[in-house]
């Protein structure tokens, strides 16, 4: 038994570009330090979120539409929802925190504190920041069918380094190896509607398709010079290596490995880190390429669209799917 995902589990694609980034930034450039501290940020809470999956799996939601990360827009601005169930009577709303340290938490109008390594920080109530995108949900959901459904917010803490302390007790704020259990106090909880599973995957659908992933550009928002990254193509097999063209394949200087269809995969990284347009000078350049007649040759293969004249043509680099190597 098990959940159905309408949005996947999948690394954020923010995460995904800055890692490719950091791969190919020099430690010079003055964005290295605070890059490589977010991104260490971002892989925990990304961490997070998976552990409370896995917990949320051993749970008895069979066919229960689960959406995992979604954004949508508001009235003003982004919200995002960390994981979001919807129930025949309820709707489950999320936050995940993946902190470490100790964690006190006052009642909702207080705040979050935490202390860690000899610093004291603090932060929005959790429960008030689920509040807040659950006002921006119900605003959303009142053209669906879905609106009559309460929602209940849930704050996670899912890092096995953090200790909580509530000053007041609160079951809606626990650590993730109790959620399967406080799921089910909140099924007997609210009175049974029996929201239709039909309307329920429907409205999961719509939300899914109104989901905004964030992506930054930060080449373009952080003007990073050309010459601060890595060019050429890299291994698909160890992921580290920069390979050279030999007899038509690419061979990685590090592991060794022939590989005759790499340069896609780096045309895929492009695609992620500036855009979608590239223009035959742009590609030789980030692929490392001397001979323009090789690169022609390897152009001729994909199935670019293009716009423009042959001189200042610019081709639009296809999307390929889930291109990303399982270990970045
Ligand atoms: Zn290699």
């Amino acid at each position: 038994m098990s959940t159905i995902d309408i949005i996947p589990l999948v690394k954020p694609p923010d995460l995904v570009a800055l890692q490719l980034l950091l791969r190919r930034l020099s430690t010079q450039n003055p964005h290295h330090y605070e890059l490589t501290n977010k991104l260490r940020r971002e892989l925990a809470g990304h961490y997070g979120e998976s552990t409370l999956g896995y917990y949320l799996k051993l749970g008895n939601h069979d066919d229960v539409p689960t959406l995992y990360g979604l954004r949508l827009r508001g009235r003003h601005n982004y919200f995002q929802i960390d994981t979001l169930m919807l129930f025949q009577n309820f709707i489950l709303l999320i936050e995940v925190k993946h902190i470490k340290g100790l964690i006190t938490l006052g009642n909702q109008k207080g705040k979050m504190v935490r202390f860690h390594k000899e610093r004291t920080e603090t932060f929005d109530h959790p429960l008030l920041q689920a509040k807040i995108q659950s006002n921006h949900l119900k605003e959303w959901l009142l053209p669906q069918n879905l609106h009559q459904l309460p929602i209940h917010c849930l704050s996670v803490f899912t890092n096995p380094h953090s200790i909580l302390q509530l000053e007041n007790p609160n079951e809606d704020i626990l650590v993730n190896i109790q959620i399967p259990s406080r799921i089910e106090e909140l099924k007997e909880l609210y009175p049974k509607s029996h929201m239709d599973q039909s309307i329920l995957i429907k409205a999961a659908k719509e939300l899914k398709s109104a989901h905004t992933p964030r992506h930054i550009p930060f080449i373009e928002k952080l003007g990073i010079p050309q010459e601060h990254l890595v060019k050429g193509v890299y291994c698909r097999q160890c992921l580290d290596g920069i390979t050279r063209r030999e007899k038509g394949t690419w061979i990685c200087g590090k592991c060794g490995h022939h590989d005759k269809s790499a340069h896609l995969t780096a045309l895929q990284e492009y695609r992620i880190l500036y855009g979608e347009r590239l223009t035959m000078g742009e590609a030789k350049k980030f692929l490392n390429i001397n001979s323009r007649s090789t690169l022609y040759h390897l152009f001729k293969k994909i199935d670019f669209t293009f716009q423009g004249t042959k001189r200042g043509r610019v081709y639009i680099i296809p999307e390929q799917k889930q291109f990303v190597p399982q270990k970045l």
